[in-house]
């Protein structure tokens, strides 16, 4: 088929030249789909025809070795076709019923050298799905945390909730390695975000030689740089910076312009927990998700007080919500006062700000709150 409005082959095919037959031969015509088990789901189109999809856990970095698995698993059982879902889980598609169980079968027995899953079936309704997450410390260069190493010990500590679907309703979790958040985590029931506290370090000696001083400048959102010359300790006047510090946000957009900037700080950099948000309006509004742990250290490899924290709300959800209710409903609806308790988190002052914008991530605009 002609590739319509390109004119060159530069970048990857048009993706209509991947589709399973049965998906070319029904687009447009499907009407329904179910979720048979955990993982496991078929969609129907007026012809008649099945697809069936076992969704499998998979991570945002994968090894070439790794790929070449899945391509050889897809090889096997669905005429070499698969996607991948927007959150890193793998699907395998068939289109028989007869040809599930096979799959289903292969893949529980792929299993790494300690004996855990390579890939692990679920992922699907009212539970817990892969965590979309960014690019942490493997190659981002403003990150306040990892992003693979906390999705990971979050996954593990989750993992019961990715293979059943037994919560109330779906519940995202979302991970950002900083306040940047490509990871989208403003919008999440459960979001971990990598987060710095202190401003960028000054590299005078090679600031001006690295970097573009207006453009350090014009990239600070909060007009905290502002240019300056600065005496170097052996007496060599040079072009540099000053940042008003009280003005600093710590979002290292700054770095990102000028190399001579660093944030990464050991003691300064770490995680912010925040809740109760979603893109769905169901029941409610889209809401956007609120701080409700202020800081947590980094603590490689395996992030215990995050994960301890976010086991906690989702136990207390999972005990108190309602059928459908998103995190957040469940949390404006017994109060959020009650959330912290239920939850056993500390409320602190340090979750209140003055931030402007309202219902943006703030507490302000609840003056009632009861603490
Ligand atoms: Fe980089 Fe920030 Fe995105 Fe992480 S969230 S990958 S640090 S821009
Ligand atoms: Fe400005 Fe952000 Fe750099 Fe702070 S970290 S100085 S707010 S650009």
């Amino acid at each position: 088929k002609p590739m319509e409005n390109r004119i060159t082959d530069i970048g990857p095919k048009h993706f209509e030249e991947f589709y399973p037959e049965v998906i070319k031969k029904n687009k447009g015509k499907w009407t329904h789909h179910e979720i048979l088990e955990p993982g496991v789901l078929v969609h129907v189109s007026e012809t008649g025809d099945e697809v069936y999809t076992v969704r499998c856990g998979g991570a945002r970095l994968m090894s070439t070795t790794h790929i070449n698995e899945i391509c050889d698993i897809a090889d096997k059982h669905c005429d070499g076709h698969l996607r991948f879902t927007t959150r890193n889980n793998i699907e395998f598609m068939v289109d028989s019923k007869d040809k599930v169980e096979p799959l289903k079968n292969d893949l529980k027995s792929r299993k790494f050298a300690g004996g855990s899953l390579k890939f692990p079936i679920g992922g699907t309704g009212a539970g817990i799905t892969n965590i979309v997450h960014t690019q942490g410390w493997i190659h981002c260069h403003t990150p306040a945390t990892d992003a693979s190493g906390t999705v990971k010990s979050t996954m593990d500590a989750l993992f019961d909730e990715f293979q059943n679907m037994r919560l109330p309703a779906h519940l995202r979790v979302s991970m950002a390695c900083c306040l940047n958040m490509c990871g989208a985590v403003h919008c999440s029931d459960i979001a971990i975000l990598g987060y710095h506290r202190k401003p960028p370090m000054l590299d005078h000696e090679y600031l001006d030689k690295l970097c573009e001083i207006p453009l350090a400048v014009a990239a600070c959102p909060t007009a905290a740089i502002k240019p300056a010359k600065v005496t170097l300790a052996n007496g060599t006047e040079v072009k540099s910076v000053e940042v008003k510090n009280e003005r600093c946000m710590f979002c290292g957009n700054c770095y990102t312009m000028c190399p001579s900037m660093p944030l990464a700080d050991t003691d300064g950099d770490g995680i912010v927990l925040m809740a109760g948000g979603k893109v769905s309006n169901r029941i409610s509004d889209p809401k956007f998700s609120k701080v409700v742990v202020a800081f947590l250290p980094n603590e490689m490899p395996r992030w215990p007080s995050m994960t301890d924290a976010i086991k906690k709300m989702v136990n207390a959800y999972s005990n108190g919500a309602n059928k459908y209710e998103r995190l957040g409903d469940w949390a404006e609806r017994i109060g959020w006062e009650k959330f912290f308790e239920v939850c056993e988190l500390n409320f602190t002052h340090h979750l209140i700000d003055d931030f402007r914008q309202q219902a943006y991530m703030s507490w302000r605009q609840t003056t009632n709150f009861k603490f």
